[in-house]
């Protein structure tokens, strides 16, 4: 395994289980490795702290082990091991009436680059690092091994997520299997995932729990559900009693993908309705008195540069909806930006309900499920954040 030497005093953060080495950690190599190959990371006293996978870019060694031990097939099958035993845990894996989880998610398992989520048989795997890309083989014969036969299919995606001057010439594809079965279950209610084209692996697993604690609002509401994607909290809202849905998205292909999953649940349901408009546009226009809003849009700021920007776009769109939505009406607002904090995005819908001079309560504060855990020691890991709130 070649070496890389850290300047000194660049070991701390490694001391503190962190588990990134950026450029500038970096003394020398004992031999320069290749993108993706597997290092030891060496302090500048000569002291082994470290193996990870080794790329070109700002973060150059991704941490799989604080410890001497070969990255195999072995490593990777204890670690999915682990992933899977806490699925069980929090009661998302081997569940009848859901068959949809993240089984790992990055860091939080302790593999940095990794995404795996589970829909029914199929297993769709997202290489966010260019070692997961080179590993994706023996990682899926860990998969295998680690869930039987529970799995038929996995789907590796990673044509977007990879770094692209690292050219690696991937392709989306089945690593095992080819199942063109594309039904999920997630509580109860079912859904298509589109895993070819479909954005992330296909389906936003992570707002499970959120979309369960809106079917408990739903009941009799005229609900809007703001940047819908595949319709998660529209088929919800219904399953709670809502009088009337409408969803939207500014992109068509995700307008069929709701209308689909919705007539999936509830065929030939009137209550539903889907529009392929912009976001701002649709609530500066709109005119039905709508007393329950969800706002879940995409990350507004993807660097630590665009925060400021991204904070005034959090204000504008939260401000749009908090003028318009009914007295006694309850807004779902979410960020999925990580650079975002909690703190940031509060103040940002604070400033919105002070310019839309109306009385806000904070129900609750919403965060990403236990499937998405955060790593304590990688604090970055904490992305999703969400407020209910009732306007008076
Ligand atoms: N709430 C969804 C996930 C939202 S992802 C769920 O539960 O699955 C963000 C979505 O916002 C994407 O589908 C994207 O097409 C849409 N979007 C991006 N910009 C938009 C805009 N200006 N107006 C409306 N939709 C937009």
């Amino acid at each position: 395994m070649k070496k890389i030497y850290l300047k000194r005093g660049k070991e701390e953060s490694l001391q503190r289980f962190h588990p990134w080495v950026f450029s500038g950690a970096i003394s020398h190599f004992d031999q320069e490795p290749e993108e993706g190959e597997v290092v030891a990371v060496y302090t500048n006293n000569q002291e082994f702290i470290a193996t990870g996978h080794y790329q070109i870019g700002s973060i150059m060694v991704r941490v799989l082990s604080f410890q001497q031990e070969p990255i195999n097939q072995a490593f990777y099958e204890k670690r999915l091991a682990t992933a899977l035993d806490v699925r069980r845990s929090i009661g998302v894996a081997d569940n009848p009436t859901n068959n949809t989880y993240r089984l790992v998610h990055g860091e939080g398992d302790n593999l940095p680059g990794l995404v795996i989520d589970i829909y029914g048989k199929t297993a769709v795997m997202q290489a966010h690092s260019v070692g997961m890309h080179v590993d994706r083989t023996i990682i899926a014969e860990a998969l295998k091994q680690v869930m039987g036969n529970t799995i038929e299919n996995i789907f590796y995606k990673s044509e977007t997520t990879l770094p692209f001057k690292a050219d690696l010439g991937q392709e989306n594809g089945f690593l095992l299997g080819g199942s063109t079965e594309d039904i999920a279950i997630e509580n109860g209610l079912k859904f298509h995932v589109d895993w070819l084209k479909g954005q992330k692996t296909g389906f936003f697993v992570d707002q499970r729990e959120n979309r369960r604690l809106l079917e408990h609002y739903a009941n009799g509401r005229k609900v809007l559900n703001m940047f819908c994607y595949t319709g998660g909290f529209s088929f919800y809202a219904m399953r709670g009693g809502a009088q009337l849905v409408h969803s939207v998205d500014s992109s068509q292909k995700a307008i069929d993908l709701t209308e689909a999953n919705v007539a999936l649940n509830f065929p030939n349901d009137t209550r539903h309705k889907a529009f392929a408009e912009d976001a701002f546009k649709f609530l500066d226009n709109m005119t039905t008195p709508y007393d329950l809003i969800i706002l879940d849009p995409p990350a507004f700021a993807k660097h630590k540069d665009a925060l400021r920007n991204a904070l005034k776009g959090y204000s504008r769109l939260n401000q749009k909806a908090l003028e318009k939505i009914q007295p006694g009406g309850i807004l779902f607002t979410f960020s999925c930006s990580q650079v975002v904090t909690k703190d940031n995005f509060r103040t940002a819908v604070f400033t919105a309900a002070a310019q839309a001079r109306r009385n806000v309560r904070i129900l609750h504060q919403l965060h990403q499920p236990a499937d998405h855990p955060i790593n304590i020691f990688h604090p970055e890991g904490e992305y999703l954040k969400g407020l209910v709130l009732y306007v008076e």
